[in-house]
């Protein structure tokens, strides 16, 4: 039995933090990972950040939900279905996630939760568990399930080394640098001929 394990964000969707802040004119809500590495910090600033220009979650989600799927996603994530079972593993958030995950047909994913008060305000966020990516590939491995793991930066690395195979789709340079190990492609047409030369039911 495969599985197949995609990444979310600058896979299928556009970065949301960023996607929201061009939406909004908030500049700072584009800091990541990258500016500020501990990632409490880093979510404490943005849901401060939030809170000083107003948004609540209602507010938010209607912005994310003028954002679309990256061109070309919806039909590759229908054709990884009729092949796969498909499991997305996300490192956003369930109520961030939803507005788009509809326009994809509301496939299975595994990310965290955020806190929401009844004014809708986000009061806190909620992680799954500690590299939620690698432990979701790990449960599978145990269900029997061989899996091929596709994503796009460096919060995926631990998936793709888990997996039985890894492919970096849309990484960035450095990241395709510091992990030779993996195919790395940018079109969803070379996506599909990796996940077809990793696959073996598809390969027989
Ligand atoms: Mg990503």
């Amino acid at each position: 039995m495969e599985l197949a394990c995609l990444d979310l964000e600058g896979v299928l969707i556009p970065e949301i933090w960023i996607a929201f802040a061009e939406k909004t004119g908030i500049e700072e809500l584009k800091a990541t990972t990258r500016d500020i590495p501990d990632y409490d910090v880093l979510m404490k600033q943005r849901l401060r950040l939030l809170d000083e220009h107003g948004y609540g979650l209602p507010a938010i989600q209607e912005v994310i939900g003028e954002l679309d799927p990256l061109e070309g996603a919806g039909e590759f994530l229908d054709w990884l279905r009729e092949r796969f079972q498909v499991v997305i593993l996300s490192d956003t958030f369930y109520e961030f996630a939803m507005p788009l995950m509809a326009k994809l047909g509301f496939p299975a994913l595994l990310c965290h939760k955020l806190e929401v008060n009844a004014d809708g305000r986000i009061t806190n966020y909620l992680l799954r568990q500690r590299d939620p990516k690698r432990q979701s590939v790990r449960a599978f491995q145990l269900l029997n399930y061989r899996v091929i793991a596709a994503g796009d930066s460096y919060n995926d690395t631990t998936m793709l080394k888990q997996a039985e195979a890894g492919i970096l789709f849309h990484a960035p340079k450095n990241v395709i640098d510091e992990f030779p190990q993996f195919p790395a492609v940018h079109t969803f047409d070379e996506l599909k001929q990796q996940f077809l030369a990793a696959s073996q039911i598809h390969n027989g």
